[in-house]
């Protein structure tokens, strides 16, 4: 994008943390025609910016984003803003908005989508395996055929000629859950051929998590690929502390050569639909065909019993909070565990489950409470360890007690686990905000502060920056953000969202 009237900003006085790693210095840092100009002395042109006493880095990445399904509609994205992203890696989980060939959708629509919207910030698209798997093989619980194979490995190969970043998967997500080891080791052979990531939401995050560690490893070996593993977690009282087992195969795995790295958010509830607690089976065919098996005594019976031995370990009833759902019976349980709608309605927690489910359409969001703090600070100074939110754009105030990562993930890092702390080093959180997450979609231009980068920079108060969004009230958004540059141009400024709308569909190109 060309630019060539834009005037010269000239961020004077701060404390440069440039994405690197490299401790924090004094440096001026000059934006000119949208790119770093110069980071270090400080040389008087343009618009001058004082950044006394604050922090200027490099816009944040983040790699863990489901933000393509809401960007459109709220394309100034001021939850992302206000924490200093300023690109949204989206796709991830398995979950894309292409392809969906039979309605004409795939990454060019999708962007041309997402340009027609103006966003302030920058996405970066990945593909999701559930979304080819849909276009292919709909919701059907079977393995692929030779050819079903052959068919989303070429639409695989179209979207990564089109320009996405990387593969994902949502093993436990219908679709996605349906697929065996192999075709996801033939998927990720074709992405590798093109350079792409492999990210996956593993196949289990609580009893099986070292079986799922193993077999995303194990894709990784077959098929060469580059393996992200997502929000790694260890879900359950009984499998807290594995986290601990997963990183050294990830430790291990890497001394093998392989290129093998997670990504975290900071918090230990996690965010998902009401439907993962139910036995992968149920979902076979989709919403509709689970709905009409808890209408059917004996399915319904079928599926209790694969729900039951969960409950106590993975499913902890009082931590299972209702965050989002639609009109009906439940409507104003929003806020409330299961446990206590359960105790409500006078059944078991896994009944209230399925009662919650059929009165919902089976679309029912939730918040689940069952992670360790020690475990997310273990992944979290894990060196390969990215910060990225899972979160989606959200705009306050709104609806329903959706996850506050949404609105906190960065400031969180930063505020909590950086500064009060102590945790990580300012220069180490900055650096799993951006040069690590860039590198992991291997998107040389931003990430870092250094001349010939797009000049994506954000200036912060290290001593105010922090998350205010909370599971209670996380319709709030981050403080300690002042100025947030977009290709150099401010989208926010002393405080103030600008209204500027610079962001654009990032493309990998091949090579
Ligand atoms: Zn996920």
């Amino acid at each position: 994008m060309r630019s060539g009237e834009m005037m010269d900003v000239l961020i004077t006085g701060g404390t440069l943390v440039d994405g690197t790693g490299a401790p924090p210095r004094r440096a001026d840092v000059l934006l000119r025609d949208g790119r770093v100009a110069r980071a270090g002395e400080g040389s008087r042109a343009g618009h001058v910016i004082d950044a006394s006493g604050l922090v200027v880095a490099p816009g944040f990445v983040d790699l863990h984003s489901h933000a393509d399904f809401t960007l459109a509609e709220q394309p100034d994205a001021e939850a992302c803003v206000r924490q200093g992203v300023t690109t949204v890696v989206t796709g991830n989980c398995g979950l894309s908005t292409f392809p969906a060939p039979a309605f004409g959708v795939d990454l060019d629509s999708f962007a041309a989508t997402v340009a027609a919207a103006r966003p302030a910030i920058n996405v970066a698209p990945l593909v999701g395996h559930g979304a080819l798997r849909a276009a292919v093989l709909g919701q059907e619980q079977r393995q692929a055929t030779a050819e079903e194979l052959a068919e989303m490995r070429r639409l695989l190969a179209v979207a990564a000629e089109q320009g996405v970043y990387g593969l994902t998967t949502g093993l436990i997500y219908a679709p996605g859950s349906f697929a065996d080891t192999a075709e996801i080791e033939a998927l990720a052979t074709e992405a590798t051929l093109h350079g792409l990531l492999y990210a996956t939401h593993m196949r289990d995050e609580g009893d099986r998590l070292i079986e799922a560690v193993q077999e995303a490893i194990g894709v990784a070996r077959a098929s060469g690929a580059r393996l992200q593993i997502s929000h790694l977690k260890a879900m359950g009282p009984a499998n807290h502390g594995k986290v601990a087992a997963a990183l050294e195969m990830l430790d291990t795995a890497a001394a093998d050569g392989l290129d093998v790295a997670c990504d975290v958010y900071p918090y230990t509830a996690s965010s998902t639909t009401l439907t993962s607690r139910l036995p992968g089976w149920a979902l076979d065919g989709g919403n509709q065909a689970l709905l009409e098996r808890l209408a059917d005594p004996e399915a319904r019976e079928r599926i209790l019993d694969g729900m039951r031995p969960a409950v106590g370990r993975t499913f902890l009833p009082e931590g299972v909070i209702i965050a989002t759902l639609g009109p009906g019976r439940f409507a104003d349980r929003v806020g409330d565990s299961i446990a206590a709608v359960a105790k409500d309605l006078d059944v078991e927690p896994s009944e209230a489950v399925l009662e919650v489910l059929a009165a919902h359409q089976a679309s029912v969001g939730i918040v689940n409470h069952a992670m360790a703090e020690q475990d997310v600070d273990l992944v979290l100074r894990h060196p390969s360890a990215a910060v990225a939110s899972d979160g989606w754009v959200m705009r306050a105030p709104g609806e329903g007690h959706p996850h506050p990562r949404s609105f906190g993930t960065f400031a969180r890092v930063l505020g909590r686990y950086t500064r009060e702390r102590g945790l990580l080093g300012l220069a180490e959180s900055v650096r799993k905000m951006t040069s690590l997450p860039a590198s992991r979609i291997a998107m040389a231009e931003r990430g870092t502060i250094v001349p010939g980068q797009v000049a994506d920079v954000v200036v912060f108060d290290p001593e105010r920056v922090g998350d205010l969004a909370t599971y209670a009230d996380p319709w709030q958004y981050a403080a300690g953000m002042r100025d947030v540059f977009v290709a150099g141009q401010a989208v926010l400024r002393d405080g103030e969202i600008t209204g500027a709308r610079p962001g654009r569909v990032l493309r990998r190109t091949a090579g």
